[in-house]
């Protein structure tokens, strides 16, 4: 993500069961899909189709529901499906509910709950940020839950630029990021109900599949992660179903701004603008484009067919990294280079984040840092040595100034134990630098070689510091650890 208090950006199996061969034309209008992950396809990019019969066990998220703009309200019926893989036996479950953090301002309601068929009463734990299912048959480790909960989230509509800002509904622009039940992280029966800290990014979550019915008025657009695989629409109500692919989180809005969008290596990329803003529109559209190209070809493809980019007028932040989805804050589309950076910070979180996710609470560094680097890799390819020399030096400055201040130290540390302005140079600055230690070190091609190495080995996982690390030093065969411990432990 780019807050603006940061210094440095002030910135089925179709069951196609060919036993019809006679009968092709009646067996092709019947094959409808009956296993819901083989519909995840359809949003992969052609290339990474394969990823999806290659994990089948993921949790599924099914939602059925209407959005009122007006109201400001999505109702729905969510169904999780997944496998306990926790390595324990649950006895419990929790719900991370992002809409009723005070910061985020919202409200996420849940009306009734069942687990495995078993009506479960829901209770609130922190603020209700927590919701939590007590099991009366508890589930060992390896059995598949299904859970049903009836919800309504409500977005804000005021004081958007007191307020964390992705959940809100602008006039234009209603937007529902992480706006649903998202099950809590578990390790070995250890639950992870830590409350966010709203400096950065919020959702830390393992890849899953997202199957959204969104029933609203004609007048809006439905955007999300994902593609629409299905639309219709009766009198002025229109219902579309989405599917995400392998995907970590679910972002969705309904707009009635206009778009454009182009296709770029098999990728549709659209913008969605502020309304008289087409400049600044195709402006984004043409660094969305370029860095989507230039990261598809250095780090490795995008494994998408689609990737978004809407307008949002809430007043707090410049740009946010969803899966297959970016919310960029109106005052910074405009056509000024900053805007370049910006996009293409943001375009960079889909593989470092995205396809490659880590703890965004705990070691925000470690995709922070990857986006911020890729500016100066991008702005070198794209638009020359001096362009990338110059991107590095801001990052240098805002260093510079940290330890003018004493205010230097280790990268790799929990957001909560920094302030705004540390978390900022650290965790973007600083850790950018540490990427470009290594490249000087180790050079430009064995650099790329262990990002694409990186990219490949984790790929839908979730890693921490020292995946690179690994990566660069089977790349280079040389020993990277004291580097390690300099720039991001401070030791
Ligand atoms: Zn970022």
């Amino acid at each position: 993500m780019q807050h603006n208090v940061l210094s440095q950006m002030a910135r089925f199996l179709t069951l196609l069961t060919c036993a019809f061969l006679l009968i092709p034309a009646f067996v092709h209008a019947q094959a409808k899909v009956v296993d819901p992950a083989a519909d995840q396809q359809l949003a992969m990019h052609t290339s990474a189709r394969a990823d999806i019969a290659s994990h089948p066990d993921v949790p599924l998220y099914r939602i059925v529901g209407t959005i009122d703009p007006s109201k400001r309200t999505w109702q729905a019926i969510q169904t999780l499906t997944f496998r306990n893989q926790s390595g324990a036996t649950f006895t419990k479950l929790y719900f991370r509910l992002f809409p009723n953090l005070s910061d985020v301002g919202g409200s996420l309601a849940i009306s009734s709950a069942t687990v495995n068929g078993a009506t479960v009463v829901v209770k609130t734990e922190a603020n209700r940020y927590l919701a939590r299912l007590d099991l009366a048959t508890p589930i060992a480790n390896g059995a598949q839950v299904s859970v049903v909960l009836n919800f309504v989230t409500t977005a804000p509509g005021s004081n958007g630029s007191s307020l964390y800002g992705t959940l809100y509904q602008d006039g234009q622009t209603m937007s529902l990021a992480s706006a649903y039940p998202l099950l809590a992280n578990n390790s070995n029966g250890v639950w992870d109900v830590a409350v966010p800290n709203t400096t950065g990014d919020l959702v830390t979550s393992t890849a899953a599949y997202y199957d959204v019915s969104i029933t609203a008025p004609t007048t809006h657009t439905i955007v999300s992660t994902g593609t629409n695989t299905t639309s219709s629409k009766v009198g002025t109500t229109q219902t579309v179903r989405i599917v995400s692919g392998l995907q970590r989180d679910f972002a969705l809005t309904a707009t009635k701004l206009a778009s454009i969008n182009a296709t770029v290596d098999g990728t549709k990329i659209s913008v969605y603008y502020p309304n008289g803003k087409l400049t600044a529109g195709q402006a984004a559209l043409k660094y969305a484009s370029q860095s989507l190209h230039f990261y598809n070809t250095t780090y490795g493809q995008y494994p998408y067919n689609e990737l978004d980019i809407v307008n949002l007028n809430a007043g707090s932040f410049e740009g946010v990294e969803f899966p297959g989805f970016i919310l960029i804050e109106q005052p910074f589309f405009t056509t000024s280079a900053d805007f370049e950076s910006l996009i293409i910070h943001e375009v960079a979180h889909q593989w470092f984040y995205g396809v490659i996710g880590n703890d965004v609470q705990n070691h925000a560094w470690v995709d922070e840092g990857f986006a911020s680097y890729s500016q100066v890799l991008y702005q070198e390819a794209l638009h020359g040595a001096a362009a990338g020399a110059n991107e590095k030096s801001i990052f240098v400055a805002d260093y510079n100034d940290l330890k003018a201040q004493n205010g230097d130290g280790a990268i790799d540390r929990p957001i909560n134990s920094m302030t705004d302005y540390s978390y900022g140079v650290l965790s973007y600055s600083k850790a950018a630098l540490y990427f470009d230690a290594i490249r000087t070190k180790i050079g430009a091609a064995k650099f790329t070689a262990a990002i694409r190495n990186y990219y490949t080995t984790n790929r839908y996982g979730l890693v921490d510091g020292m995946a690179f690390v690994r990566a660069a030093q089977t790349s280079c065969g040389c020993d990277l650890l004291p580097l390690y411990n300099q720039w991001v432990l401070a030791k």
